[in-house]
């Protein structure tokens, strides 16, 4: 029994798994797909939905993370550097390389604490926290160069006084550096990985909590709850990974009842989406009077995406949403910078996220260490691997060395093989999306040029296969709209684990930016349906 006192199933009684993954995020799923992939037994289990919470509120960037040059962090920095270009390659449908222009203007203000702000305020005490010109591009050299970027192109500077990367902006900015990073889609990243896992063997469960593991004679033994039924059920494993992200340490006290030092820091980051605001397609890095910086990030064609804010966030159980003082902050520090001031009326919709960040005891929000840290704790009688922090852009190498770290307990698995491996729908030139697009338009000509770039831009060359032997639009079944049909959502369904409206509309697409209330609604109710049919006789009965 459970402590609450409800019955324990014991399903796969006999079955000892090599490796069990708490937590459906980007770093679960990146760890799950590697050991997959390496002939490990792998178990995840995700409360929600994959990415449902940080995985899929990030700023969506494969980057470096420029502003971390002033910290010094030149580790972090160049890791994240080298990785963009390889996880550019393995997924050239859901990533594409972004070019950012940076207003340099005299007045801007950088943060006081960083390492270089205060060896600057040493040297020359008359800036007060400004940069020079020389100092921007020497930071940008060094970004440009300690990546050994191959696909990107360089910085290079312009003159905002011709062309159109000027035209948005206020006439006092007449000088920029232009340099370059990469767009993902976070939550489709996060799907394709838990997808490439269950390819590879993984068993993945969403809407499943793990409520409890306790080690019992050298094994865990990992309690879940499914967040439907209520049904519970065990697994034992050899090896505990806890990528609970926000909840890592809680996973560490009450979940599995340990101690810890370690801990992590919730820091809330915003963003909002606006209507389009100027024409171009890049991205501007705006440097604040605060010493903070902003994006703005031409957004789903024909939208604006402008974050993010830094700002502690107390209670792990208040779901993170975008209060009003954020929004406004993002709004004026966007209309310092935009000839056109940006007003609430130009939002139309926001979301949030909560950043698990290493508590390293930093003095502020922005502050605080980017760079994961993983942590083997063996005091519980087995092995237990601590993920805290970490980016989107280095899930894939934190996902290696989570996997060396393992590897001490499991000599008999493979090697790391994931730098050069396509993720699903990702195996083609990383120029190839027009020719795909050109292909699938002549498979299936009833396709519009945006629907075709829609689905390629989210499916890559498998847009063939979500599209099966449909030779007119209404062989793909119902239309809720925006171009989706009943076919592409038993796709995500079937092999994206889908299971409600919100899932398929802001994590496996955000068509929820086009679609309406009622054809929400109605999405919702075909999909339970379908839900409804799948599971009657099956699924969670079978283990009872
Ligand atoms: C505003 C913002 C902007 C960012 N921008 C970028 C960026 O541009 N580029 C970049 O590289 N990084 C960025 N990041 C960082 C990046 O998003 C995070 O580092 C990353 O998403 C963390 O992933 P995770 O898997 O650790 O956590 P999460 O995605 O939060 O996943 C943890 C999962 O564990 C699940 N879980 C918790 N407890 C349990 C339990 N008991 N049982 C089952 N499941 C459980 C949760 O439901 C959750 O889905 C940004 C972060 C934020 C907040």
């Amino acid at each position: 029994m459970n402590p609450d006192g409800a019955p324990v199933t014991q399903a796969d009684t006999n079955d000892i798994i090599d490796l069990f993954v708490i937590g459906g995020g980007i770093n679960g799923c990146g760890i799950a797909r590697d050991a997959a992939g390496r002939g490990l037994r792998v178990e995840l289990a995700e409360m929600n939905d994959l990415a449902s919470e940080t995985s899929s509120a990030s700023t969506k960037l494969f980057h470096g993370g420029l502003r971390y040059l002033e910290y010094w962090e030149l580790r972090l920095v160049r890791e994240a550097l080298v990785e963009r270009e390889t996880l550019l390659r393995a997924m050239p449908h859901i990533s594409w390389p972004m070019r950012f222009v940076l207003p340099y203007h005299q007045d801007m203000r950088f943060e006081s604490n960083t390492p270089t702000s205060k060896l600057l305020n040493a040297l020359m005490p008359w800036m007060k926290g400004r940069r020079p010109a020389w100092l921007i591009r020497f930071g940008l050299f060094l970004y440009d160069t300690l990546g050994g970027r191959k696909i990107l192109p360089p910085t290079r500077s312009i003159d905002l006084r011709h062309g159109p990367e000027g035209a948005p902006l206020k006439g006092h900015f007449t000088k920029a550096y232009e340099y370059s990073d990469c767009w993902v889609e976070d939550s489709r990243l996060v799907a394709l990985n838990a997808r490439d896992a269950a390819a590879r063997g993984a068993r993945i469960t969403t809407r499943t909590k793990v409520t409890m593991a306790q080690v019992v004679d050298g094994l865990w033994h990992v309690t879940l709850q499914d967040q439907y039924s209520g049904a519970r059920r065990t697994v034992r494993a050899r090896f505990l990974v806890n990528a609970g992200g926000p909840w890592v340490e809680n996973i560490i006290r009450n979940t599995i009842g340990l101690d810890t030092k370690e801990g992590v820091r919730l820091v809330r980051g915003s963003h909002i989406i606006t209507r389009k605001l100027y024409d171009h397609d890049k991205c501007y890095f705006f440097q604040g009077q605060d010493g903070r910086i902003i994006f703005t990030i031409p957004y789903e064609t024909d939208f604006t995406l402008i974050g993010t804010t830094d700002v502690d966030h107390k209670d792990l159980e208040e779901k993170p949403v975008c209060q009003s003082e954020e929004q406004d902050y993002l709004l004026q520090f966007a209309s310092t910078y935009l000839k056109a001031p940006v007003t609430a009326e130009d939002v139309v919709a926001t979301y949030s996220g909560v950043r698990p960040l290493y508590n390293d005891a930093a003095s502020s929000a922005t502050a605080a260490t980017r760079d994961y840290v993983l942590k083997l704790d063996n005091s519980a009688g087995a092995p237990l691997l601590n993920v805290f922090g970490g980016k989107i852009t280095t899930y894939r190498k934190l996902a290696e060395q989570a996997l060396q770290q393992i590897s001490e307990h499991a000599p008999q698995m493979g090697q790391a093989w994931t730098a050069g491996v396509a993720l699903p729908g990702g195996d083609f030139p990383v120029d190839g999306v027009d020719e795909i697009i050109r292909q699938l338009i002549t498979k299936f000509p009833f396709l519009t040029a945006p629907w075709a770039r829609r689905l390629v831009k989210a499916y890559g060359n498998e847009a063939f296969d979500v599209l099966g032997a449909a030779q007119l639009a209404s062989d793909l079944g119902e239309d809720f709209g925006a171009s989706l049909t009943a076919r592409e959502v038993t796709w995500l369904m079937d092999k994206e684990f889908a299971q409600t409206a919100e899932d398929v509309v802001w994590r496996r697409s955000k068509l929820g930016l086009r679609l309406s209330p009622a054809q929400i609604e109605r999405l919702q109710t075909w999909m339970q349906q379908q839900l409804t049919a799948a599971r009657t006789g099956q699924a969670w009965a079978a283990i009872q």
